[in-house]
């Protein structure tokens, strides 16, 4: 490494670290958002006035939504297990990425957050746990939990709890990169239900898109999905339920062996496991996921220079095309809370993907084209996913998921003038 990269390195550490150092420490704070200057005021909001609203509330549950600040309030919920890519590095040791994920929630969609750490492994007691604190919230964000224990962690509190509730490291990813795959598919002039697609990882992200991507139309028989160990096939032993699933019925062992003739790449594993030998195998106008962070299963330019014809994603900002949670997960939860939905079903979901998938179709905005100081921003192989500060994502990926929450029925309270609900998004 360059003395001048190391410095750069430096440099940044310390940037990181002041910010979260200085005063108010952390990211994200409390503020009261009701007068409370005078002695009337302090009585009004505590003793003896809120003895009020509490008893309401006993008489109807319900109308916790009408005289707390629940409904427009989201638990990031983490037990440190699997955080970012750095693995199980305790709840403590989380707090970084879950005050972040509330930064997020807030600036993007107006959403309060407590962050929750819990220093809780086994899943039973976690998910009891989190059923004890439910009460307090609108909705609850499971975040950066380990596979497989995520998944049994989710199922269960989606069975008990009916609050909008979403492990975002499964489906914030799977939303994202559907709304991408679909965009990809029309610009290499492919039909999803007609591809052969590598899954390169079988973890939680992993798991969750192909799922998706089979509701969307891919047909199971044309799916190759590898772990550590190679292709999830018929010879393998010992496999969890998840992975049981993707069994596919060939002799084949090797990612090189399951690119060969693939039409679609997705990575959700680790960095420069895909070679450009790998790359040239694969059929014309390759799409290429790689979205192992920080860095992608192949890199950009080296995917790039390989074949002019490949269409890349990856999980990167310095590169076209970044498959970003942050697309989709303050407006999910947005939407949800509006409607008061008992959870997040897959009618939300896939209305997700379409209202991403259609944004990246829109012409532009000035204020997006300058916010990323390029020259334009027009559907392309370089431009196929709409950018995190494209500020109609609100509108149009809330209103998508309230409506799909109404229309399949599960709304506790519906908008009945989508007009205003608009108006009041950007405000
Ligand atoms: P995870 O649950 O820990 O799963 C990781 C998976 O990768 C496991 O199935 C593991 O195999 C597999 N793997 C490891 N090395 C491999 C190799 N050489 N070849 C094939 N598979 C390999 O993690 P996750 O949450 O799903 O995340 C996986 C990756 O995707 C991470 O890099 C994460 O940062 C990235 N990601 C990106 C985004 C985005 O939006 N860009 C979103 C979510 C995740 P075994 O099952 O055999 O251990
Ligand atoms: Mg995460």
């Amino acid at each position: 490494m360059s003395n001048k990269t190391n410095r750069d390195e430096k440099n940044f550490k310390e940037a990181v670290l002041d910010y979260h150092r200085s005063e108010p420490k952390g990211k994200i704070e409390v503020v009261p958002s009701k007068p409370h200057s005078s002695q009337r005021d302090l009585s009004i909001a505590y003793s003896p006035g809120v003895a009020i609203p509490c008893l309401e509330i006993e008489r109807d549950p319900k109308l916790a939504y009408e005289y707390t600040g629940k409904g427009n309030l989201v638990a990031v919920i983490s037990n440190g297990t699997a955080v970012l890519g750095l693995g199980n590095i305790g709840a403590e040791a989380s707090k970084p990425v879950m005050e972040g994920k509330g930064l997020l929630f807030k600036i993007f969609a107006d959403i309060n957050v407590f962050d929750i750490e819990i220093n809780e492994t086994d899943p039973d007691k976690f998910i009891q746990i989190v059923k004890g604190i439910a009460p307090t919230f609108g909705g609850i964000n499971l975040e950066d939990i380990k596979a497989p224990e995520a998944f049994y962690i989710e199922q269960k509190l989606k069975e008990e709890l009916n609050i909008p509730l979403m492990h975002d490291d499964q489906h914030g990813t799977a939303i994202i990169s559907a709304a991408a795959l679909i965009n990809a598919l029309e610009i290499a002039n492919k039909k999803i239900g007609e591809v052969k697609v590598v899954i390169n990882g079988a973890g939680a992200a992993a798991i969750a898109c192909t799922k998706l991507y089979l509701e969307l139309g891919l047909k199971k028989e044309n799916v190759l999905m590898c772990d550590s160990k190679g292709i999830i096939n018929h010879k393998r032993e010992n496999l969890t339920p998840e992975k049981l699933f993707f069994v596919a019925n060939t002799e084949m062992e090797t990612l090189a062996d399951a690119l060969n003739g693939a039409d679609v790449f997705i990575g959700l594993s680790k960095a420069d496991v895909m070679t450009a030998e790998m790359l040239l195998t694969m059929a014309e106008n390759p799409i290429v996921f790689g979205l192992a962070n920080p860095n992608p299963e192949i890199e950009y330019e080296l995917a790039m220079e390989t074949r002019k014809d490949t269409i890349m994603a990856t999980g990167r900002s310095d590169y076209p095309n970044q498959v970003n949670n942050v697309l989709g997960f303050p407006y999910i939860f947005r939407g949800a809370l509006d409607v008061q939905a008992t959870g997040i079903n897959e009618a939300m979901k896939l209305a997700a993907v379409k209202a991403i998938a259609d944004l990246a179709k829109e012409p532009v905005p000035e204020a997006v084209i300058l916010a990323y100081n390029v020259k334009n921003l027009n559907f392309s192989r370089e431009y196929f996913i709409p950018k995190p500060f494209d500020n109609r994502l609100i509108t149009r990926v809330s209103k998508a998921v309230a409506k799909a929450a109404m229309d399949s029925g599960i709304a506790g309270k519906p908008i009945e003038n989508f007009d205003d609900y608009e108006n009041a998004l950007l405000d």
